[in-house]
């Protein structure tokens, strides 16, 4: 569904993506690990149009994403993005973070959308919030309203960049049994992340990418539980 070939990324001279292939199949929830300033977060931004790339190619379901065509703002509702740092709109209540897309950019009518959000607003634990403002809430509680937002525009796939990166300790578990149940359910995900014992239980797949380049591609069990690439090891066991 998602595929990469051969993405070559800069930012002035610095190379930042030097070759990136890698395909995610529908219903695939995919672990994107590496270290700091390896290239993880630019990688997701150009799968949203967020950036744009040199070389090669991203296409969507065969769509490929070009950060400056028109179609782009199209694209960007069938992939929705999580960031690390959950970016609600500070003066509007979770139901209607929840709804802003799908009202305000989808066009769909709101009593609909209402309805939805609130459906949502349960799935992930936040039934007793729904009328909060993001201040009233937990990091915890402020990402999964986030995720729950990701969810109303009804993409074809999520990318979450490093979700629970910004959350206090207690607060990563909540968040890490959200995606775990959308994994369930065969949400298509690419997942950056830190949390390697989550990536090695709930990833079909773990890309190691490291300098720019995916170095390690393969089943969660096998990268995290028998790394091939020096670098993957070396990484690994500085995190775990
Ligand atoms: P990661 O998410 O793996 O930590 P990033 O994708 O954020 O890595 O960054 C990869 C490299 O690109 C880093 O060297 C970073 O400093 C650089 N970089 C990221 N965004 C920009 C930008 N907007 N302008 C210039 N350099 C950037
Ligand atoms: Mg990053």
């Amino acid at each position: 569904m998602i595929r990469f070939e051969n993405v070559h990324k800069s930012f002035g001279k610095l190379e930042v993506l030097k070759g990136i292939d890698a395909r995610i199949a529908k219903g695939e929830v995919v672990c994107l690990i590496g270290p700091s300033g390896s290239g993880k977060s630019t990688l997701l931004r150009c799968v949203n149009g967020l950036e744009d790339y040199q070389s090669g190619e991203i296409t969507i379901d065969g769509a490929r994403i070009d950060a400056h065509a028109a179609s782009i703002h199209r694209l960007r509702t069938r992939v929705s993005m999580v960031f690390q740092r959950f970016n609600l709109f500070p003066h509007r209540t979770a139901l209607e973070n929840v709804m802003e897309g799908p009202v305000h950019v989808l066009k769909q009518p709101k009593a609909q959308v209402r309805e939805r959000a609130t459906a949502l607003l349960e799935r992930v634990g936040l039934a007793a919030k729904i009328d909060a403002m993001p201040d009233q809430l937990s990091g915890g509680q402020q990402q999964r309203v986030a995720i729950a937002r990701a969810l109303a525009m009804q993409p074809d796939a999520i990318l979450l960049d490093e979700p629970t990166s910004a959350l206090d300790p207690e607060m990563v578990g909540e968040v890490l049994s959200v995606m775990r149940a959308l994994a369930a359910e065969k949400m298509t995900m690419l997942i950056v992340t830190h949390e390697i014992e989550f990536a090695r239980q709930v990833a079909d797949r773990v890309l190691f990418l490291d300098g720019g380049r995916i170095v390690e591609d393969g089943p969660a069990r096998e990268v995290i539980g028998s790394p091939r690439h020096p670098r993957t090891q070396d990484f690994l066991r500085r995190v775990t």
